[in-house]
């Protein structure tokens, strides 16, 4: 089996699970008892907190603890909403291609009377700084943009964005979460007022993540209840997932440059093997894009008949799309990046992770060759490709 997913979720890390089992078995006190039980808990909660702050340069009180990326992205975008609406200042900065956890809640502000400028992300999937400052207006709350794409791996330049949102005196918030644990991210040094991450993006439990906001911009809660999280966020805390969560952070931190390498070389064997197939073209930059990330679109085929024939062959990937609910919509990232719908269709995304060998990328090579050209043998668009009564576009 080889998994080449890991940009929907990683396999949790020996030493998370151990942190994790440690303190379900030890530690079950309620962190807001005062007795002794309920004092450890406390400490191991503030101890990731503190852990984690460091890890991306901040301080510990700069970190709320959330059920995850989705929540973080919420979080930051409404209460940045909220404090530009009682400014009179009712426009939001993004992009075509954020999560769904961004779009949809912008869509939401959207009926509550907010403006959203989304900027385009051009054919290499990069957003230009310049672009950003030229977005900016007087009545300007928030800029969102994302570090690293989710389904075409590319980085975008947070630094540069962060010094114009600074200059301008507008929020600055990024959904970090394919970055973080993966590249290295400093929020001071990127001028960065906001920013989301997840556990199970770097090797920690699904349910938990955390959310970034600089001193001094308030936040707005989403779940009111008791006084957990500076009462910004109620609920007696996932304590056996947060104390993972750091475990996991640190390891990835401190491997960054190992995995870097390794998944750079491993990458780059994928893109050259891949590229041989005629019709074929890597969406977004070369060069620009996440160490681990890889993806194609294959002129001729469905992109959901190669991800069930490559699981067969025991490779698991992704199409980066969202066909799955049964809906023929092909990807909304892809179409940023204008890749048309009949090529959109045909998308694969391969997510490595740390443990892949040589041999595994070897084979992920041969089994997407095959399969593209089994699945050309008997499509009519790529009949009508070859027998020239329709144009190629890759
Ligand atoms: C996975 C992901 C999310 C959602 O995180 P969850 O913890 O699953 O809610 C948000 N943004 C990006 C870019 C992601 O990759």
């Amino acid at each position: 089996m080889i998994y080449a997913d890991n940009a929907a979720t990683t396999k949790m890390s020996p030493a998370a699970i151990h942190t994790m089992l440690s303190v379900l078995e030890q530690n079950y006190g309620n962190p807001s008892s005062l007795y002794r039980f309920g004092q450890h808990a406390k400490e191991i909660l503030e101890n990731a907190r503190q852990q984690i702050a460091s890890l991306i340069n901040a301080e510990p009180r700069e970190i709320t603890f959330t059920s995850g990326g989705s929540e973080a992205d919420n979080q930051a975008i409404l209460s940045a909403a909220e404090l530009g609406k009682k400014n009179g200042k009712k426009h939001i900065i993004s992009s075509a291609f954020e999560h769904h956890a961004v779009l949809h809640t912008l869509q939401k502000l959207e009926k509550d009377g907010f403006e959203v400028t989304l900027l385009d992300v051009h054919e290499n999937g990069l957003i230009l700084p310049e672009e950003v400052e030229k977005a900016i207006r007087e009545d300007t709350c928030l800029v969102t943009v994302m570090y690293a794409n989710n389904e075409i791996g590319t980085i975008q330049p947070i630094a540069e964005i962060g010094a114009i949102c600074r200059q301008h005196k507008v929020l600055f918030h990024t959904d970090a979460v394919q970055a973080v644990g993966h590249l290295p991210v400093d929020v001071r040094a990127q001028n960065i007022d906001m920013l989301s991450a997840s556990a199970h993006k770097f090797h920690g439990p699904k349910g938990v993540g955390f959310l970034y906001v600089k001193k001094g911009i308030h936040l707005t809660n989403l779940i009111e209840g008791g006084a957990q999280e500076r009462g910004k966020r109620a609920g007696t805390e996932n304590v056996p997932g947060i104390a993972a969560m750091a475990t996991a952070l640190k390891e990835s931190v401190d491997s960054i440059d190992k995995n870097t390498a390794y998944l750079t070389h491993q990458r780059d064997r994928l893109i050259s093997g891949l590229k041989k197939i005629p019709h074929s073209a890597l969406n977004g930059d070369e060069n620009h894009r996440l160490p681990s990330n890889v993806n194609f679109c294959f002129e001729g085929i469905e992109g959901e008949a190669l991800l069930l024939l490559l699981d067969q062959k025991g490779i698991m990937a992704s199409s980066g799309s969202a066909c799955t609910s049964g809906a023929l919509d092909p990807s909304h990232v892809l179409l940023a990046i204008g890749r048309v719908h009949d090529v959109a269709h045909g998308s694969l995304r391969l997510s490595i992770g740390e443990d892949i060998t040589d041999n595994d990328v070897d084979e992920i090579i041969r089994s997407v060759k095959e399969v593209v050209e089994y699945l050309r043998g008997f499509s009519p668009i790529w009949r009508d490709l070859v027998s020239g009564k329709k144009q190629f576009i890759l």
